[in-house]
């Protein structure tokens, strides 16, 4: 017979509790004490279930928590206040009310003035143009104002856009990597940066280099023609349409204002492409050489093959 066919024993049944109470240190279990009737409480039907039916599990007791100690607050420590230094930000510009007596500058009332007494005022301009606030955006955001850079009577003067990242920092224009480009072009056309009068449009630099507004444009008009009839340049080269549009009052598009002979109050202009633009489009430098080959054909210079 194997172990899963013995019979039902009670005796052994009692035995295996008693030794499991001795193991588990149990020595002792109550009497019932004599003429006390342990009442018979009635015993709810169990319901019948199914196979498929599972009872609920009983909720289980929750055993009554731990008194728990009061945690003491503690106080921390007051922070000492913190001391920020902030750069010190430049003293804020007044308007200037001189920009409209601009209108003492212009072609006519620089005739007759030495070449002395025109750097004299081209100084006063830039020092003018480095407190003007009539773009507040622009005059918020700039790091300094970037006026021109070159000699008077300059043979040949190049008007950009406006000024770079770098222009901004240094305060000349065309020093970033389009300046470096333009210094190459000139360089192809004969010129050493020192012998040209190079300016932009703008004086201020846009934020994260976008287009100037054509308000932007406006605003700086005056400064770029007050500087033109101080330098008096020989011929004009406009690089990029922002600067065919101000300059040339016109709404054409840069396509339509190469190759053309157009002049400004009488001084023979070339337009083409911006260098900024030539680093994006390199296939474009051929366009401006043919450019450059005819303004220095205009100019009565040395054509290079
Ligand atoms: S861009 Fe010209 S007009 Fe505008 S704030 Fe600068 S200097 Fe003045």
């Amino acid at each position: 017979m194997s172990m899963e066919e013995q019979p039902h024993d009670p005796l052994r049944d009692v035995g295996e509790l008693v030794d499991s109470l001795r193991l588990a240190g149990i020595r002792f279990l109550p009497r019932q004490v004599p003429g006390f009737a342990v009442p018979v409480l009635p015993v709810a039907a169990t319901p019948v279930l199914s196979v498929e039916q599972t009872p609920a599990e009983p909720a289980r007791p929750v055993p009554h928590p731990l008194p728990v100690p009061p945690v003491p607050v503690v106080q921390a420590p007051p922070v000492p206040a913190r001391t920020i230094t902030l750069a010190p930000r430049p003293a804020p510009v007044a308007p200037s009310e001189e920009l409209f007596a601009l209108e003492t500058v212009n072609e006519s009332s620089t005739q007759g003035l030495s070449l002395e007494e025109r750097a004299a005022r081209l100084a006063a301009l830039a020092d003018q143009v480095s407190r003007c606030t009539k773009c507040p955006t622009l005059a918020r955001e700039r790091t300094r104002t970037v006026f021109g850079i070159g000699p008077l009577d300059a043979e040949l003067c190049v008007i950009g856009e406006a000024p770079g990242a770098q222009e901004d920092l240094k305060g000349e224009p065309f020093v970033g990597e389009a300046g470096q480009l333009l210094d190459k072009i000139l360089q192809a056309c004969g010129f050493q940066r020192s012998q040209v009068y190079i300016c932009n449009v703008l004086r201020c630099r846009p934020p994260a280099n976008r287009v100037p507004e054509l308000i932007e444009a406006q605003n700086c008009k005056p400064f770029l023609e007050a500087t033109l009839d101080l330098v008096r340049p020989r011929f004009i080269c406009l690089m990029g349409a922002t600067a065919g549009r101000t300059v040339l009052e016109t709404g054409s598009g840069i396509g339509a204002l190469r190759g053309r002979e157009l002049f400004w109050r009488g001084i023979p202009l070339a337009v083409t492409y911006h260098p900024a633009y030539l680093l994006r489009y390199p296939e474009k430098k051929r366009d401006t050489w043919e450019d450059m080959k005819r303004m220095l054909a205009r100019m009565g210079r040395a054509v290079p093959p």
